[in-house]
């Protein structure tokens, strides 16, 4: 509590109170640097309760990794790939995301459909049930001697589950532990299981409960989504994606693209403005505090709030200044390990194949994802075929292997390419290479390229170390997004966008 107490007093600077919503073209109350799913939950929030919110993202549409692309094949035919995210969590009755779409009134303007896992491990096949009260019987066939401890495992995660989630309509969508001292005291005794948990290692958790490495790296599988090492998780960075189990994943139809779409077209319909194809090179802090931002071509938007989207070192370190950072902050940032990278395959596939729209494998020594989303949305691909990517985690270090301008780089972008597809074909897609019609390999420089992030990580920071929270120290400067406090992840990066409304307009 003290150290969290210490934090909150290095960026102790009130919220500045607004002038009247401004005429002039160019000042905004809120300026937002980056249109990532942080930065759109927290633009549309605010231009929704009346802040008057500019949103400059430097491609030519909102989204960040929560994108779509299009491309015709040698064929014809149109396919639709995501630039990342295919598995969305956060939308039981409690999620994030529902609390979002819900507080902005458009919950019925998406459609979800549900994203079904199968993981494929050395050899060991689990279908992971719809109903969560079918997963002990599911785990339990795999590993009959092991039936009560993983009925008890489940039971404890889902309690810590509900208690992390339980307050979430009190808590303006953020489902955190209260900040204040008096609310901090009280509840370990009303969340007594995310209490006692939370900040434990994952791996004890599991070793209270269960014995065979098998099924302990089972329930560690959708680690995954956040990280390359999971052995490196505490409960509290677990139990979220135990909501795939709980209440499941989601795939909005259209693509994923779609849920930037929204929370961008929110922001217009309430006033605000969003302008792509801008880059922004600075950040600007006058006497003390931020006073807006300056584009790449030198135009200056100017506001007292400025949200920063994106990778948070870069934007504190690049767009901000070190001169604007105490010396003990610029050094915790620079100490910030960077998550992982990723190699993503993209294929249109002439046919669809006969798989959920998530599978989870370990073949030959490579760990990776397939994403199957034409399965539940056949709009993605022309009729009877597929897009489908397969997604393979790079270790920071892996990923500062991998530079555009070598020479062996495109050679070496197909060898690693042709590999997945190889495991793909012995693990659960025979005949896989024969479909293919149309590919594509996004490799560490790709991704650095897209999102501008360093070494091209895809998850923002590692997540056993300290993260910048959401309010900076520079006065008037907002961070969401993966490399902050909450962490990467679509229902994550909503968490940091909601916390950043709800500091602008509490004040
Ligand atoms: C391959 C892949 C698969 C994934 N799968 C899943 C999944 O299934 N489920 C899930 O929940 N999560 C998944 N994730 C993680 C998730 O996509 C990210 O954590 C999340 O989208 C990050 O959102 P963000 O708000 O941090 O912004 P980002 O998506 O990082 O976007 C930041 C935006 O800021 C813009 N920007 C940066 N600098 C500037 C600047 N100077 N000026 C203007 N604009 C700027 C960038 O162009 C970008 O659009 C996946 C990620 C990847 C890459």
């Amino acid at each position: 509590m003290r150290r969290r107490a210490a934090d909150r007093d290095a960026c102790a600077w009130p919220m500045p109170s607004f002038e009247a919503r401004s005429s002039e073209a160019d000042r905004h109350q809120v300026i937002i640097v980056g249109a990532g799913i942080g930065g759109l939950t927290a633009g549309a929030l605010l231009a929704k309760r009346g802040v008057k919110v500019l949103l400059v993202e430097s491609h030519n549409r909102p989204g960040g990794y929560c994108s779509c692309w299009t491309r015709t094949s040698a064929r014809g035919g149109s396919f639709r790939f995501d630039a990342g995210v295919q598995d969305f969590s956060g939308l039981g009755e409690r999620g994030p995301i529902r609390h979002l779409l819900r507080a902005l009134d458009v919950e019925q303007r998406i459609e979800w459909r549900r994203v079904r896992h199968f993981y494929k491990k050395d050899g060991l096949g689990f279908q992971v049930p719809d109903d969560p009260a079918e997963m002990v019987e599911a785990l339990g066939a795999l590993f009959p001697a092991e039936r009560a401890g993983i009925a008890s495992f489940l039971h404890e995660m889902a309690a810590v589950y509900r208690d992390l989630y339980a307050d979430i309509e009190m808590t303006g969508g953020v489902p955190m532990p209260p900040a204040t001292l008096e609310g901090m005291l009280i509840w370990p005794s009303t969340h007594p299981h995310a209490w006692r948990w939370m900040k434990r290692p994952f791996t004890e958790m599991l070793d209270t409960f269960l014995v065979d490495p098998r099924l302990k790296d089972l329930l560690t599988t959708v680690a995954d989504y956040i990280t390359d090492r999971p052995d490196t998780l505490s409960v509290a960075d677990m139990a979220p994606l135990f909501g795939y189990y709980f209440d499941g994943g989601a795939y909005p139809v259209g693509g994923s693209q779609r849920l930037a779409d929204l929370l961008s077209a929110v922001i217009e319909e309430h006033g605000g403005q969003v302008l792509l194809r801008t880059r922004i090179k600075r950040i600007l802090v006058e006497n003390g505090r931020v006073a807006g931002v300056e584009s790449a071509i030198g135009k200056v938007h100017r506001a007292p709030i400025v949200v920063a989207n994106g990778d948070v070192v870069s934007m504190l370190t690049d767009l901000v200044g070190e001169t604007h950072l105490t010396a003990r902050y610029l050094e915790k940032l620079r100490a910030m390990r960077r998550g992982p990278s990723a190699i993503l395959l993209s294929l249109g596939l002439d046919r669809v194949p006969d798989l959920p729209a998530r599978i989870f494998v370990r073949q030959d020594g490579l760990v990776f994802g397939i994403g199957n989303p034409s399965v539940i949305d056949p709009t993605l691909a022309p009729p009877g075929c597929a897009a489908v990517t397969l997604l393979c985690l790079l270790s920071d270090e892996a990923a500062s292997a991998w530079r555009r301008k070598d020479a062996g780089y495109r050679d070496d972008k197909d060898r690693f390419a042709d590999r997945l597809i190889a495991a793909t074909e012995a693990s659960v897609l025979p005949g896989l290479k024969r479909s293919i019609i149309h590919r594509e390999v996004a490799s560490p420089p790709t991704f650095t390229l897209f999102a501008k992030t360093r070494n091209g990580n895809i998850y923002g920071a590692a997540r056993d170390q300290w993260h910048p929270r959401i309010k900076s120290p520079v006065p008037g400067l907002l961070l969401v997004g993966a490399g902050t406090s909450t962490g990467p992840g679509i229902e994550a990066v909503v968490v940091s966008g909601t916390a950043a409304a709800n500091l602008v307009t509490a004040s």
